[in-house]
Formats: structure tokens, sequence, C-alpha cells
């Protein structure tokens, strides 16, 4: 977080606080309306994180775990997932998300021997436990997508997985219609579909067009400048078409990306790729060909800060440029919530003078994610006993449950993040919430596997079908290194009070007892005893009208402690001058900065005394938490008073106080340099926060429910997302 520096913070001089009394006096203005919250990438967060404690604790019932397909937001959560499931769960997928699986957990020491891992293809059925799965071929974005049917004595579940029907998939791998359609004459009691795009009317576009479109438009390049044509690194059929296209119009092919030449390399392995990686260029050598020989594919279409796109847009990638006689395909769509800085980024690549193809009608995209009329063709082929809309915002899961009853479909559930659904035969003497397909239908991880029932007659079996539980999931958040917890843990809400209302922070000198006598020899006091206070204070990130606010600020916290009682612990003039400087912020331009307030005895013997008379500090102040805190006596070589309690906000070093403080008066006497503090780590044990958390801390650390999602982190990330 960086804030801009403000002036040098004013600082009166001791003794002279209390001279504002108004108490009460001012008015409030009211708040403005909250502005939007920063994104969780600019408050320095990298990752949303899953709540795994429910799967810790049902980890004796889970049989497997089922990956659909390579994308990001379906396998991105397995080092996290892994941890909390038994060792031995297994892990299936097809080849080529197989591969990615792989990448990640050897990246995060997951693979082991790798026998947990098993590699499955369409059409062989497999036992599960109790279940039999059938994996499905369904087309979308990314090669190998796979939907599948669990069998048991009591029904049949059908998850699609990410799907639209590509009648035309450039791998030639067509959406399996027969294998739904003979589903559907065994009967399907309970059916999990896409919703993605349940508000997009129509179908969705055959990649094949997409194809069509960019070898259109890279053959109308002929002899220019050179062609950057940006995507979803994943899409590696439509790296494919890119390919043909440069291959017709005799241009070389250059990635520049590592993701694109991951994604690649996985689909080669297992022999998925539409052509040898061999056959790029290097960013190297690409530099001595002639633009009109080169088609560079890159990503940033989300315009990720250090993606090559943006880099080149702002003339700051060492190997990509742009010109005039060059032609941008954007070849994406904008997930929302980039627009911004998406446009921002097409702007800077407009004003360089390359040319740019991104308009709907171009063509150039097609999403991954079924529209209306494939919804529904699905559901008609399909007619579940039971419809459970899945993936897709809450409106969207209402409004596909609306599609499925339209299409004929009686039963149809949409469940929140954390609900559990059960769903059990009717007049199979089994309740629902104990033996319920999803809940407790199998025996568990051990017990013997039961033969697998002929399936029950198409529609002609009723089911009971409930929400049976919810849990209560946390929200965890990592910085891209080692800091991973809840959003409390991480600081979120005082992340975003620093970044839209600032941060003060002030050092207040304490002195008891009476006034110094005045003329020297007489040590008579001068009145009755009273607390005086030195505050310096600094800004960051704020509006200081030219140094007046910051003289309201101090005017105010040595006014709030002149009214505390002359044995006043420290704790509580932090916390009165805490409360004086909110207020004043408040009153002053309606802003709530996160306020750090530090209070030391100006003379430590008088404060030593006092500790001693009450048998230690009571401590509080207006953050909690404790910690050493370094200085103290000034004066001499002794060891520092006794510890005390202090704010758990992160203090700035004496040397950013001095920086702001600016003090020309009732500095200490001697001369010394202030204290200075150790910074202290986020957690209260001083131990190291796990790279990953564990679940059985996840368990412990379970509160509020809060489901959100952000994909923009995963972009801001830098990795794929799969709303192509
Ligand atoms: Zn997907």
């Amino acid at each position: 977080m960086q804030g801009s520096c403000s002036p040098s913070a004013r600082t009166r001089g001791q003794g002279e606080g209390g001279v504002f009394g108004g108490r009460g006096a001012v008015r409030r203005p009211p708040l403005p309306p909250p502005s939007p919250p920063p994104s969780f990438a600019d408050l320095g967060m990298q990752k949303i994180l899953p709540d795994t404690s429910f799967l810790a604790q049902w980890r004796d019932r889970i049989e497997a775990v089922f990956i659909t397909h390579g994308h990001e937001d379906h396998i991105g959560a397995l080092p996290w997932v892994l941890p909390a499931l038994d060792p031995a769960t297994p892990v299936y997928a097809g080849a080529f998300p197989m591969q990615l699986v792989r990448r990640r957990a050897l990246e995060y020491n997951m693979w082991g021997d790798g026998r947990r891992f098993i590699t499955v293809a369409v059409g062989e059925r497999f036992a599960l436990g109790p279940f039999e799965c059938e994996p499905l071929r369904v087309t979308h974005s990314i090669p190998d997508c796979m939907g599948f049917a669990l069998r048991c004595e009591h029904g049949t579940i059908v998850h699609t997985g990410d799907w639209k029907i590509d009648e035309h998939p450039l791998d030639g791998q067509t959406f399996d219609r027969a294998g739904f359609e003979a589903l559907a004459a065994e009967g399907v009691s309970l059916f999990m579909s896409d919703s993605t795009n349940v508000l997009s009317p129509g179908r969705t576009v055959s990649e094949a067009s997409v194809e069509r479109r960019l070898a259109e438009r890279v053959l109308g390049h002929a002899g220019k400048g050179r062609i950057v044509a940006t995507q979803f690194a994943s899409n590696v059929h439509r790296l494919g078409a890119l390919k043909r296209a440069a291959d017709a119009a005799g241009r070389r092919v250059c990635f520049m990306g590592m993701s694109l030449h991951a994604y690649l390399a996985a689909a080669h392995r297992v022999g998925l790729a539409p052509f040898d990686p061999a056959e790029l260029v290097s960013a190297a050598d690409a530099e001595s060909l002639d633009p009109s020989q080169l088609l560079v594919v890159t990503t940033g279409s989300q315009a990720e800060p250090r993606a090559a796109l943006a880099l080149a847009a702002h003339g700051a990638s060492p190997t990509l440029k742009l010109g005039a006689d060059d032609l941008v395909l954007y070849s994406a769509k904008v997930i929302p919530g980039n627009e911004t800085r998406v446009t921002e980024m097409m702007n800077a690549v407009a004003a360089r003078g390359a040319t740019i193809a991104m308009k709907r009608d171009e063509g150039l995209h097609s999403s991954g994610h079924a529209c209306r009329d494939e919804l529904e063709e699905v559901l008609r082929l399909v007619k579940p006993h039971h419809f459970l809309p899945v993936h897709g915002e809450y409106s969207f899961l209402c409004e596909h449950a609306n599609l499925a009853r339209s299409t004929g479909v009686r039963n149809t559930s949409v469940i929140r993040n954390g609900q559990m659904l059960g769903l059990s035969p009717t007049g199979t003497g089994a309740s629902t919430a104990g033996s319920s397909l999803l809940g407790g239908a199998h025996g568990g991880r051990g017990a013997a596997p039961r033969p697998i029932g002929p399936p029950p007659a198409g529609g002609g079996r009723a089911y009971d079908v409930r929400v049976i539980g919810e849990a209560d999931l946390t929200t965890f958040y990592n910085d891209g290194h080692r800091g991973t917890g809840t959003a409390a843990e991480m600081a979120l809400d005082e992340r975003t009070r620093l970044a839209t209302d600032g941060v003060i922070v002030a050092a207040v000198d304490v002195a008891r007892g009476p006034p110094p006598a005045r003329g020297g020899g007489d040590a008579r006091p001068a009145g009755p005893p009273r607390l005086r206070a030195r505050v310096r204070l600094t800004t960051r990130a704020m509006w200081v009208d030219s140094g007046r606010f910051l003289e309201r600020l101090v005017t105010v916290a040595e006014s709030a402690v002149g009214r505390l009682p002359p044995d006043a612990a420290l704790a509580a003039v932090e916390r009165v001058v805490g409360d004086a400087l909110r207020r004043e912020a408040r009153s002053y331009n309606a802003k709530r900065p996160e306020v750090v307030v530090i209070a030391h005895e100006f003379d430590p013997r008088a404060g030593a005394a006092l500790r001693s008379r009450r048998g230690g500090d009571g401590g509080g102040g207006d953050g909690g938490g404790r910690s050493d805190r370094g200085g103290g006596d000034r004066r001499s070589d002794r060891p520092p008073p006794a510890r005390r309690a202090r704010p758990a906000t992160a203090t700035p070093t004496a040397g950013d106080m001095s920086d702001g403080g600016g003090s020309t008066d009732g500095a200490p006497s001697d001369g010394d340099a202030p204290p200075r503090r150790r910074s202290r780590p986020r957690r209260a044990d001083g131990a190291a926060p796990p790279a990953v958390p564990a679940p059985d801390a996840l368990l412990r650390r379970r509160k509020a429910a809060n489901p959100r999602e952000d994909p923009d982190a995963a972009a801001a990330a830098g990795v794929d997302v799969s709303f192509g």
C-alpha cells in the first residue's frame, strides 16, 4: 500500500493542551455514500481461497475428486482441497486436465507417487465406492472436457461440468448428445448444469466460425505489419486456428506469455496439441523477422499489468512493439470488472496507431458456455426428475431453474454456497437426511462397495429432495506469498480504510505531576497535578488542508489528554486520543482514516511508579494485543521500563514518526533520539504463517459465511480463467 506523503505535521508545545474545549460542539456532516471498495488485487490479495473445512469434516465420506476440465477455476483450488481429504482419496481427470493437475500438484509438493491421480477417458465406466461413474464428452473452450454420470442403487446424478454445444469443434470431439439421451432413457434423478450464460439468448458460435474470421483477418493483413492476437491461453484449439491462419499467410507464430507455452506443451504431451510447439519462433528470433512475417499470440487480454500486451501498449515491453502498421486481434471477452483497465489498455494500443479488431461483430471470440437455447435443448433431452442449476451468479441459477420448469421439469432447487442438498427415493425407508445420495447413501471409505443396482426406470420413481444442512463457510485470502488468512487476519477492512481514507499516526508524550516550578531553585509545585501531552503526528494519503487539518488534530488530541485524570494509564491516553482523532477526521472532511496512537511516558519513572502502585498495567489501547516496545528511559543505560500494551496495528519506526513530526518545542531536554520500535509479525504466536492453510486450522477459524468469489483476482494474478 502506498500513500502520498503529507506535508510535515505541525506540533504544538507541551503544556498548551486543553485549549480546544468544544466538547460535542462540532456538528458532523453526514458521511458521503460509500464509494466502491478497492478490488482485492488493489488491496494486495492475489487469491481468494475456498473454505475446505466442510471437506475435512466429511473426508471419510468423500469417495473421489472428479475434475471435469482444466480451467483454473476448476483445478486452481486443489492445493487447498487435497490436504482436507484423506491422502488416499483418488483424483480423476481426463488426460489433458490431468497434465495441468500434475503441474499444480508438483508445484505444491502434493503429487507424491502420483498413484491417487487417475486418468480416465470418455465412455469408460469405473466404480467409485457405491457409485458407477461414466464420463461423457462435452464441448467447451479447452481440450478434453467431460460431464459425468453417477449411478447407484438409488438413482442417477448427472453433472455437465462447463459446456456448450459446439457442432463443429476444431478437435472433432462433439458433444455427446447420444450419451445424455441414453441417460434420459434410464432416468436421471438429479441433473446439474452450467448456468453461466442463461441470460444470453440463442446459441453459442462454433470455434470453426471463429477460426474462419481469424483467418480472414490474418489474410487481410498480408504484406502489412505484425499481427498481435490476444486470447485465453487455455483455449488450445484457438491457438491451432491462429497457427493455421498464420501458415496460410506465410507468417511465423511467436508466443509471448508463459501460460501459452504451458498449455500447448501439456496438450502436446497427451497428443492433443494442434501443432508441434517446436514450430514456434522464439521471441528473440522474432525480432529479426520482418513484421509482415510475424503473428504474435500474447496473454494479457484482461490487461493484467505484467502481461506482454499491457506492457507493449505502454511501450514498456522489451520484446513486443506496436506500431501504425500493426493489427491487434482481440480474441477474448472482457471479464466483468475488468472493463476499465481493458479499455485503458486498448486506448493505449490505439494511441500507437495499431488497428484493433475487437467488436462483437468481428466474430473473433465465442463463449465456452452454453447460451439459453442450448441449455433448454439439453434440459429437454435429459428430462431429469430434479434439476439443480450450478455455476454462475445466484440470479443466474434462479433463472436457469425457471428455464427448467418451462421445459417441464417439475422439481428444481437453487442453493447457495455451503448449503447441502439431500436426495433420496421415497418409499425406500431411507430418510432424506440420513441416507441421501449426497449425504449418506454409501458406506463411507473402506466399506465394501455395494453392487450397482439396476437404474431406476425413467420418470417412474419419486424422490425426496431438500436442503439438509448448511456449512458455515469462510473465505480465505492469499497475498501471493506466505500470507494466508481470513478477511480479519489479512486486515482487509484496514487495507480498505488505508486505501480510501488514509492513515493518521500520532505519538503522544505524556508528562504527569504538577507543572514545573518557574524560577529555577524553588522545588515547590506550581499547581495541582495534571496530565500534559505533547502530540506529534503525521498522515499518509490524506488531504491536510495546507496543514490546518493537522493543527486541528493536534489540538483535539492534546485537549483529550488534558481531560484525563493525572494517573490515567497510557492505554487510556491512546484510546481517548484515537477517539478524538477519528471524530475530528470525520467532522473535518467526512473521512474515517486508520488511526494509530502510541503514547509514551515523557518521564518513564513516573509511569513505572504508577505501574508499581497498580501492580501492572491494565492494557487495552484501541487495538488490543500485546507486544514488546523498545525505549522508554532515554536518560540512562538502564534496561527499558516494564512493557505495556500497544495497538496491534503495525507502527512506524521512530524514523517514520520524526519524518512527519517537525517538533520545534517540548523535545526531550537531553536531545536523545526518539525510541525505536521493533516491527512485529502479524501472528500473535510469532510463528511464520503457513504457505497453505491446513484444514484443521481452517476448521478452527471458521466464521461467518461469505461465499463471495472474485474472478478478477485470478485474472489479476495472471492466471487463465474459464470465462472464454
Ligand atoms: Zn471452464
